[in-house]
């Protein structure tokens, strides 16, 4: 029966992923939904505006902080929180419930922040840090991304150093030396060990 399969070790795991700013985990993620199509890669609700390429309901749900303060009311947010200090980020809840009563493995992409919430709420989550090779390559990678200005990049690597400094939480570290090998690494610790497509 389904409910026995649910304690069993094989069982697929909710993932979150995270890690310093511009230290890769979107890429991975990109990667990760690309190559492994059986994982669900949770889509968040965010007040910022979206990149040019991005797109609603694919990369993040774009909302007023109208909209956000009515889903938090609402309770409909597993987690949430204020990122670099300006805008706002949560999970919804309903999908992720909803992909695990299929059985299908998840994957959040969210801050410390977020990360530490759902260790209180959703236990069995496993927490991934991803890590840069080295502090001046996520220097290089956040300046070499060209999409912040100086001033929200200097706000940024602060965050990076506060977050560097939490790795110790987490149940599993990543090195992203090269997007294929921590996205295998990723979907390993997710309970699923299959090659990428
Ligand atoms: P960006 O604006 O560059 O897409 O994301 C900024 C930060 O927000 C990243 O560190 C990302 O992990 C985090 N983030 C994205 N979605 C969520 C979310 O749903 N919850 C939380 N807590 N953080 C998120």
């Amino acid at each position: 029966a389904d409910w026995e399969r649910s304690s069993g070790p094989e069982e697929p795991r909710v993932v979150v992923l995270a890690g310093p700013t511009a230290v890769g985990k979107g890429t991975v993620a990109q990667y990760i939904r690309e190559h492994y199509p059986t994982v669900h890669i949770s889509v968040s609700a965010t007040t910022r505006e979206p990149r040019p390429g991005e797109v609603d309901g694919v990369d993040y749900y774009f909302v007023t902080p109208e909209e956000f303060d009515r889903m938090i009311e609402a309770g409909e947010l597993l987690e949430y929180a204020t990122v670099h200090k300006v805008h706002r980020y949560g999970t919804p809840a309903a999908p992720l419930r909803k992909r695990l009563a299929e059985h299908q493995p998840v994957l959040l992409e969210i801050d410390l922040q977020g990360a530490r919430q759902v260790r209180e709420r959703m236990p069995e989550a496993r927490l991934v840090f991803l890590l840069p090779p080295s502090w001046d390559e996520l220097v290089n990678r956040l300046t070499g991304r060209g999409t912040e200005s100086s001033e929200e990049q200097a706000r940024r690597l602060d965050t990076a150093k506060v977050e560097l400094a939490a790795q110790d939480e987490f149940d599993a570290r990543v090195v992203n030396s090269t997007v294929a090998e921590a996205a295998q690494q990723v979907v390993r610790l997710m309970g699923l060990d299959v090659a990428p497509r």
